[in-house]
């Protein structure tokens, strides 16, 4: 027996449920896996909300960092007692503990704790690939991160720094403007009140910048687009706003030939060799102290509901966990 958050229908956090399930053993290829923290998205929210349709009742949760507590038939090379975490398969892991497939699993080193994982596997091999493979950012750039003060938004922006690009950073209000700063942006724009695409502008001499990185999705897209220099590439990986709204491609030739993608972290991790040496660049620099996970809200597993208000009215700021 377990505990874990369902829901049964579609809609606001009030529909997020704590319920007792089954726990059976694990079948072939797979693991049981004791949750010692879990990761918060806002991927969580759409699956919630219907923007991401499911079939109900469902679990929640895209990651989590735990202990194997029984292995299935055939899986290699995972013991009961070894510390791993996760971001793909199914839905579930807002649960004490599940089972699940190996092959998902990485094994967590040492120099990352639990807390750690649960927070940065999805934001942390989300920024990697946004950085690396979606636009990969060159030294001497400048480039866009919208909400530069959130999950995603702070990892992007330390480890757009570490490749020598300059940050033009857009937050929601002045606390969150001293974070977006303190994690290194050049320069911070608080959208809420300033027209960020102007700002923009002025702040690079007219020539815009070469990558968006626009999580924020329907309410700064266009803006988001008419900031970009002549071939830069507009990538819109949320929709925090709601869905970008569909657009006429002639857009694309009259803002200077720029190029737009819409990428999903589920086609950056498709083989495990990716997925495994994601892991390894995010842990190596989390490990070496080089890039730092704000853990900057906590709340039992339970009270996920309050978790998922905070997130949707904008009162976190980096990771939050929530604590079986
Ligand atoms: P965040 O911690 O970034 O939270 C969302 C932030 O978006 C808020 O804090 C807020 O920052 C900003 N925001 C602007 N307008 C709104 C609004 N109307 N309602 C709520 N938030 C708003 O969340 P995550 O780091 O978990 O995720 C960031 C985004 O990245 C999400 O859109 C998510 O879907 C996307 N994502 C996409 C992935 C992919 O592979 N495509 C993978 C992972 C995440 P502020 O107040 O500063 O504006």
């Amino acid at each position: 027996m377990s505990h874990a958050i369902r829901f049964h229908r579609t809609g606001g956090p009030e529909v997020l449920q704590w319920e007792a399930v089954d726990l059976p053993a694990p079948d072939a290829g797979e693991v049981r896996v004791r949750h010692h923290a879990v990761g918060l998205n806002f991927i969580d929210t759409y699956h919630r909300s219907g923007l991401y349709p499911l079939p109900l009742p469902s679990g929640l949760g895209m990651e989590a960092a735990g202990v194997v507590e029984a292995v299935g038939e055939g899986v290699a090379g995972l013991q009961a007692g070894d510390r791993v975490a996760y971001t793909s398969g199914p839905l579930g892991a807002y649960a004490e503990a599940r089972n699940i497939e190996a092959r998902h699993l990485v094994r967590l080193p040492e120099a990352i704790s639990f807390e750690q994982g649960a927070a940065m596997m999805l934001q942390g091999v989300t920024a990697h690939y946004l950085l690396h493979s979606t636009y990969p950012v060159k030294a001497g750039e400048t480039i866009l991160v919208h909400a530069a003060a959130g999950g995603v938004g702070s990892i992007l922006v330390q480890w757009a720094k570490l490749l020598g690009a300059a940050v033009i950073g857009t937050v929601g209000n002045d606390d969150k403007a001293v974070r977006a700063k303190a994690l290194g942006c050049d320069h911070v724009i608080i959208y809420s009140r300033e027209r960020f695409a102007e700002r923009v502008r002025e702040l690079t001499g007219g020539a815009g910048v070469a990558v968006v990185y626009d999580s924020v999705g329907r309410d700064t897209f266009l803006d988001s687009v008419s900031c970009l220099q002549r071939r830069g590439t507009m990538v819109s990986f949320g929709n925090a706003t709601g869905p970008v709204a569909p657009f006429d491609c002639g857009l694309l030739a009259r803002s200077g030939s720029v190029y737009v993608t819409r990428p999903g972290l589920l086609d950056y991790i498709a083989t495990r060799e990716e997925l495994q040496a994601r892991c390894a660049a995010l842990f190596d620099a989390v490990g070496s102290g080089r890039l730092r996970i704000g853990i900057n809200q906590r709340y039992a597993l339970r009270d996920a509901a309050q978790a998922h208000r905070d997130l949707e009215e904008r009162r976190t700021t980096g990771s939050t966990i929530l604590l079986p």
